[in-house]
């Protein structure tokens, strides 16, 4: 972490970026990758699987989740998005919802373009009054 406080975030990004690079993307030519900094202090990567047909595609935060989730992990400390193109590629409304299911509110988002544009933001900003496990617990 450096003198600032602030965590670098430059190993994830890198991490989603070349995630990105391996996505299947053939009707979009829309290319995303995402990177998943969890509890264990290891990343996961994922990115977006397209199918012709179309809904069945996968994003590339639940692809990301998915190997977290594979690897016993069910925590997210941080989470970055990269598209292509020169918009910040912010996570769809459904992949909002499955980060929140192993996230919180103050959990870091990184959302960047493919030419190094980048916000970063919280899951409470992206999410807010979010329906989460907690409300499903007695
Ligand atoms: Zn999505």
């Amino acid at each position: 972490m450096p003198k600032n406080g602030k965590p670098e975030y430059s190993a994830l990004i890198t991490a989603a970026q070349s995630a990105m690079s391996r996505a299947y993307a053939p009707y979009s030519n829309f290319q995303v990758g995402a990177a998943i900094l969890a509890e264990d202090g290891n990343i996961y990567t994922g990115c977006n699987v397209e199918n012709a047909a179309y809904p069945v595609g996968c994003c590339a935060e639940a692809s990301a989740i998915s190997a977290m989730v594979i690897n016993g992990q069910t925590s997210i400390t941080a989470i970055a998005v990269v598209g292509a193109g020169e918009q910040l590629c912010t996570p769809c409304g459904g992949c909002r919802q499955r980060i929140r299911e192993f996230a919180h509110e103050s959990t870091v988002i990184l959302v960047c373009d493919s030419g190094g544009l980048r916000h970063q933001t919280t899951l409470g900003d992206l999410l807010p009054l979010s329906f989460g496990p907690d409300n499903l617990q007695r």
